[in-house]
């Protein structure tokens, strides 16, 4: 049965079409298909990605070779599920978001990114079409299978980072299992770059959608830390890279990917020189995409700072550079094509002589083999991007090193930079000091260069590309994704102490508001039996006789349902979302705009039992000036239909319908909601100036709590309970579960304990 599914931007072959119609494939080249399609078809997998153009109903993708050597050729349509895009949507998505947003960004050039709402709308859209595609694969594999275990599903690269969480939310909602996996094959910046995002926290709980997130190397991840602690306040665990998020574990870890490195050497031992140099004439090889990341101007003028420095190595030294044409038609990329033709132009006019042109340049996509003569004979290889995730080109090169060995150039700021210690390391940006190595690598004695190259070519032999999809796939295994959320570390009050101390202090008075189902109390099978722990109730009885604490619980339900529920005096009561305040005195504020709606709400209700009645688990709670059905308890495969219907009649009696915990609400359509509420509570009760007079505390677990979340931004210390998939919230912090909530009252209870206690002892060493 399938083990994997592999997703990916692309497929791992090209569709064109053919003047006659017909479909032709064609090898699509890079290190994730060489890594994954043997994977894929040793382990029966599945690989869902664009196949390159848009297919109509009849077209027929072409069979595999199963006879050839190159697992990428042999995986036929059986093993591919295509994620059809329009072109339009396709080109708004990859070029208007992953080329000019993503790109630059994750390479930490912001001053190159674009962020275009349109773009980030289709970059949206295009990722909920690979979420639906995985889920509806993962789904006839179980169906097929019920048995049998889930398959690993392992997203790959910028442009899917929200499909794990769509993926996650289609699991969770049919209750189905399995682990979600992503590897990132370009850098991930810092939080000072990220942030720069508009939307970075989509991005981040898109991809905290996963049980594990693979990047390159330590730095890339240390950087998503750090993004998850700034971005969304998420509990990170550095030293075992692990965050805790919405009740769950999320492993955090690097994988340096390698390269096919046995089959590169076995080239190399067989490919044709392509250039047969003069021997007293070195070649210094530089093989890149023409993209502004790698660095090839810095590179050719540093080249040219050589020789005239050094001028010793004028006809005893050329630089070959290879531009692989890429994002043909972009402009930012026609114009450093523009550039590269007219410096390489400038230099040779400079500098050739009547026997000897100092760079020679290809200006196109060599096939492998041929590209393995160049790595051979290679005396010198330049890799210096300015930014860079890893870097395959370095480590091909060095499994091509099977004569008498080169050196190796290599530029910090790629990912191999960081594990390559064997090679001369040097700051491209730094023109002169790039020369100087490049003399140093011409000048360098056999003994040190065999000796550098036999660590490089160790290190790269063991640590190939399938030693990373192995380590990766013995990672996915290493935790029990499943239970991940009984991985997940309880909140201590050390760090909700962390969180609120400063906030909190010690001279004002603090305001609680909170929800009451999800937050005080668990969530259960009925309304009816949702009680408040005794542990709480305990807590929130001491916190109501502390002068300087005032209790409010928000809720959805009736307000005398609520008190009942909570069966605590001297707290105020805000039922209906706030529609009736039940002040601790015994007045109350109803709402006036929601009066006229009292006496449509029985139409309402007649119409909504009709359409539950025959859903068995589906029924409804009549609250007064709003209703609830309750679905919680109906089979998973009847709630779309049910949820359907139920808006649409609730819409059509003229009130408002929202979505709840397995509940949809019919809310009367004022204006009118937890948040504003909540600003009407503290304005009549502190006055208007309540801001600078009160700390306030807003805990709520659900959809109707991000509205007082949203108002109090800035003004309040707001936690979102959210437990097992990641939601996006308003809310400063999140906390995992009801037990967490008892953490935070305890917290407040001692804190203003301290302060009574502080106090007395004041006044009674006054009296003293
Ligand atoms: N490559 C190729 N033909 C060429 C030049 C490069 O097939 O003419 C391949 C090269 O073998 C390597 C990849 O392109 O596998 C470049 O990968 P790298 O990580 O260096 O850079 P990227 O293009 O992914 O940014």
């Amino acid at each position: 049965m399938t083990s994997m599914i592999v997703v990916s931007n692309r497929l791992p072959f090209v569709l064109k079409r053919c003047e006659n119609g017909i479909l032709s494939r064609h090898p699509s080249a890079g290190g994730l298909v060489t890594a994954m399609s043997p994977v894929v078809t040793e382990k029966g997998g599945l690989w869902i990605g664009w196949p390159g153009l848009y297919l109509n109903e009849n077209d027929v993708i072409p069979e595999g070779d199963e006879k050839s050597n190159n697992a990428a050729e042999r995986i036929g349509p059986k093993q591919i599920r295509s994620v059809n895009i329009e072109s339009e949507l396709f080109d708004e998505y990859y070029n208007g978001c992953c080329n000019t947003a993503f790109w630059p960004l994750l390479h930490s050039m912001p001053d190159r990114a674009v962020f275009k709402k349109e773009g980030w709308k289709s970059y949206l859209q295009v990722n909920e079409l690979f979420g639906e595609k995985t889920f509806s694969a993962l789904k006839n594999v179980v169906d097929m299978h019920p048995n049998g275990r889930a398959p690993l599903i392992w997203i790959h690269d910028y442009q899917l980072m929200l499909v794990p969480n769509y993926v996650r939310d289609m699991i969770n909602e049919h209750g189905l299992h399995c682990k979600i996996a992503f590897f990132l094959h370009i850098p991930f910046p810092s939080w000072d770059i990220f942030r720069l995002f508009p939307w970075f926290d989509d991005v981040l709980v898109g991809l905290l959608g996963c049980d594990l997130i693979g990047f390159h190397i330590d730095g890339y991840v240390d950087n998503f830390l750090e993004c998850c602690v700034k971005g969304l306040e998420c509990r990170v665990d550095r030293e075992n890279q692990v965050i805790h998020y919405d009740g769950r574990t999320i492993r955090v870890q690097s994988f340096p990917i390698g390269v096919p490195f046995k089959q590169f050497e076995e080239m190399s031992r067989v490919v044709k020189s392509e250039v047969v140099p003069h021997p007293d004439c070195k070649m210094i090889l530089g093989v890149d995409r023409l993209d502004y990341t790698k660095g090839i101007i810095h590179r050719i003028r540093a080249f040219e700072k050589l020789l005239d420095e050094h001028p010793e190595h004028m006809e005893k030294v050329m630089l070959m550079q290879i531009a692989v044409p890429s994002r043909i038609g972009v402009q930012e990329y026609m114009e450093l094509k523009d550039e590269l033709d007219r410096e390489v132009g400038r230099i040779n006019g400079r500098l050739s002589t009547h026997k000897w042109s100092p760079i020679r340049y290809i200006y196109q996509c060599l096939k492998q083999d041929q590209l393995c003569a160049f790595y051979r004979d290679a005396y010198v290889a330049l890799v210096t991007p300015i930014r860079d995730g890893m870097n395959l080109v370095a480590k091909e090169f060095v499994a091509c090193q099977i004569g008498e060995p080169g050196v190796l150039i290599l530029s910090p700021f790629t990912g191999a930079g960081e594990t390559m210690h064997e090679a001369l390391i040097c700051n491209p940006l730094e023109e002169y000091g790039l020369a100087e190595c490049m003399h140093r690598a011409l000048a360098m004695p056999l003994g040190e260069r065999e000796l550098r190259m036999s660590a490089l070519r160790r290190r790269e032999r063991t640590n190939d590309v399938h030693h990373w999809v192995k380590t990766f796939l013995k990672a996915t295994k290493a935790f029990n994704g499943e239970d991940n959320g009984s991985l997940a570390e309880p909140l201590t009050i050390n760090q909700i102490e962390k969180w609120l101390a400063k906030y909190v202090g010690d001279t004002m008075k603090l305001v609680l508001l909170l929800d009451y189902d999800g937050t005080l109390a668990p969530i259960a099978s009925h309304p009816d039996v949702a009680h408040l722990p005794e542990e709480t109730k305990w807590i929130l009885e001491q916190l109501v006789t502390m002068p300087d604490v005032y209790v409010a619980v928000v809720s959805g339900r009736n307000v005398n349902n609520l008190k009942s529920m909570v069966g605590i005096s001297n707290i105020t009561y805000a039922g209906n979302h706030g529609v009736d305040i039940l002040h601790p005195d015994g007045t109350m504020f109803t709402h006036p705009d929601q009066i006229k709606y009292t006496p449509l709400i029985e139409a309402l209700r007649v119409e909504l039992e009709s359409v539950t009645t025959n859903v068995e688990g589906a029924w409804i709670e009549a609250k007064g000036s709003t209703m609830t059905m309750h679905y919680r308890n109906v089979a998973t495969e009847k709630r779309p239909a049910l949820v359907e219907q139920t808006t649409a009649v609730i819409l059509k009696h003229s009130f408002k319908p929202m979505k709840a915990h397995c509940a949809v609400e019919a809310r009367p359509p004022i204006q009118w909601d937890k948040g504003r509420a909540s600003i009407h509570l503290l304005r009549t009760t502190f006055g208007i100036d309540w801001s600078e007079r009160v700390r306030i505390i807003y805990v709520g677990d659900d959809t109707t709590d991000e509205d007082a979340m949203t108002v109090l931004k800035g003004m309040a210390a707001t936690f979102r309970v959210t437990n097992s998939r990641p939601v996006k919230t308003s809310a400063k912090y999140r906390i995992p579960d009801t037990r967490s909530v008892i953490t935070l009252l305890q917290w407040v209870q001692q804190h203003f304990q301290n302060k009574i206690n502080r106090k007395s002892s004041v006044s009674s060493n006054h009296s003293d």
